[in-house]
């Protein structure tokens, strides 16, 4: 299979997990944000999802097809993490070249550059209640896992661990930034929509990377 169909095939899967997920996404960001979480996810990804695979059956590489997927999601998602997650798949494709292939090795620096972009850009910082406590220490788990000499497979799953861990934490903490931060203490007792949907993206990745 081509690198490009392999970029299509992991967008189709996010997009089936954010389908099935829309409306826990929802009812989560309902509780201090305005409950379109879910929505925005599901549309991006299925947005992406639909141009990676118009983009590799005409023949694009992986860096092409990442570009589309990136510029679908930007378009059609909306909301404030509809925009990072654009601009995190956009800089995932910078570490791709048309005639790369698409392998684990790749994906996990490409998700590492996305992830460095979206703190780049929002700012956040831990603690802060955002997708951030996921990501930070997905792609720290990540680094270290792969410092200590542990394969990608088993650094993966690790990371995905921490991943959820991070989302579970930002139960305890009130919202500081995004729309969220004007309802912050209404958010304590809940996790953050975006957090649990990063590690969520992350975990449905993990057959990719076996
Ligand atoms: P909106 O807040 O515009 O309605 P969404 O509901 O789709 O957008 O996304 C909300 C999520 O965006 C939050 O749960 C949080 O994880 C994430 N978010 C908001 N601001 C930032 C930021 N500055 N950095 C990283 N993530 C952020
Ligand atoms: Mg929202
Ligand atoms: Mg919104």
């Amino acid at each position: 299979k081509s690198a490009g169909a392999c970029v299509a095939r992991a967008m189709a899967c996010l997009a089936k997990t954010m389908q099935d997920e829309e409306a826990m996404l929802g009812r989560i960001d309902a509780i201090a944000g305005d409950g379109d979480h879910g929505q925005g996810m599901a549309r991006g990804a299925r947005a992406a999802s639909r141009a990676a695979k118009a983009a590799s059956e005409a023949g694009a590489g992986a860096r092409t097809v990442m570009e589309a997927a990136a510029d679908a999601w930007g378009d059609r998602a909306g909301g404030t993490s509809g925009a990072l997650w654009g601009e995190a798949l956009f800089a995932f494709s910078t570490v791709l070249d048309d005639s790369s292939a698409f392998d684990r090795s790749r994906l996990v620096q490409g998700v590492i550059r996305g992830g460095q972009r979206i703190m780049a850009i929002g700012k956040a910082e831990i603690g802060d209640k955002t997708m951030v406590d996921a990501l930070a220490p997905f792609i720290a788990t990540l680094e270290e896992q792969s410092l200590a000499g542990h394969g990608l497979a088993q650094s993966w799953s690790r990371a995905v661990d921490e991943a959820h861990r991070g989302a579970e934490a930002t139960k305890n903490f009130a919202a500081r930034k995004g729309r969220a931060k004007t309802h912050g203490d209404h958010s304590k007792g809940y996790p953050d929509p975006g957090a649990l949907s990063f590690a969520l993206a992350m975990q449905v990745l993990t057959p990719l990377v076996q």
